[in-house]
């Protein structure tokens, strides 16, 4: 980890860095790592989670659910991927087509997606410089589930992603980030975001933990699925928390893609597709 304390140090030359968002050494132009994990691996972010963490055990303990909660904490742990969910025939251009799924930023300079419409352009533009100025156009958006069940307002088809391909460079965010924007009245007066509510992805238990604690009051499994994300087709009322994972994801960092039963000819013709790509990870559900 680069982040000593509350500053950036390079790992090659040792050196400190004079801000935290850098991605390459000042002194010898080495890389230092994904700047989302930086920024939220800092002493203070890792102090304010960890706070947030041991007042809910606190709270577990004193209401009899300690138990329940090392339950959860057991079943997360286990289960736990990063998901993203995806139109079929987009997830056909990602996998058959060799393109790497980017930040929508980059699939439109690429040319591999249209504009959006200038309200959600608008939208889309403000949320990923809110949370991460420049380098924002390289964020991948997922979500934490912890089984095959994703963000189906987003899309049909739900793609799990390996871990290792993403745990160096993924942070996570409690909740969805235009909702957390509102919840914390961040604006352009106030771009500061409240610590303790991102984590890397080794903390992400602890982030967990301490969004859901008190929702979690017996030991059903499908009940910590749906605390940790849940859609029914509408944006507004999904709850999750949110992956950010820093640059592009190759097919080949796809463990798993669930897609509903083809009807059409031409969706059937995509699946065959994406089954022929990525041989032995296509289930149809
Ligand atoms: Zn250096």
């Amino acid at each position: 980890m680069p982040v000593k304390g509350n500053i950036l140090v390079c790992s090659i030359c040792d050196r400190e860095q004079a801000q935290i968002n850098f991605v390459n050494c000042e002194y010898c132009g080495s890389e230092l790592g994904a700047p989302n994990v930086n920024i939220v691996s800092t002493e203070i972010e890792l102090d304010a989670l960890q706070q947030r963490y041991d007042a809910a055990i606190d709270y577990a303990s004193k209401n009899g659910v300690e138990n329940t909660l090392t339950n959860f904490h057991e079943f997360f742990t286990k289960n736990v991927n990063a998901i993203i969910n995806l139109k079929l025939p987009v997830l056909k251009a990602w996998v058959v087509n060799n393109d790497a799924y980017k930040n929508y930023h980059r699939a439109v300079e690429d040319g591999n997606r249209l504009i959006a419409t200038l309200k959600d352009d608008q939208r889309r533009t403000v949320i990923d410089s809110v949370f991460h100025g420049s380098y924002g156009r390289d964020i991948v958006y997922a979500a934490l589930t912890l089984n095959e069940k994703g963000l189906i307002s987003y899309g049909e088809c739900s793609i799990i992603i390996n871990e290792d391909a993403i745990k160096l460079r993924a942070s996570t965010l409690e909740e969805n980030s235009f909702s957390f924007i509102k919840a914390h009245n961040l604006n352009l007066e106030k771009l500061t975001i409240p610590a303790g509510f991102r984590s890397n992805w080794e903390n992400k238990i602890k982030l967990a933990v301490a969004k859901l604690y008190q929702k979690i009051r017996n030991d059903d499994k499908n009940e910590f699925c749906r605390f940790v994300l849940f859609s029914d087709g509408n944006r507004e009322t999904d709850d999750f928390i949110e992956v950010h994972i820093y640059k592009e994801i190759t097919s080949l960092a796809i463990k798993q893609i669930y897609i509903p039963k083809p009807k059409g000819t031409k969706d059937k013709l995509f699946v065959k597709a994406i089954e022929q790509r990525c041989l032995g990870k296509v289930s149809i559900t």
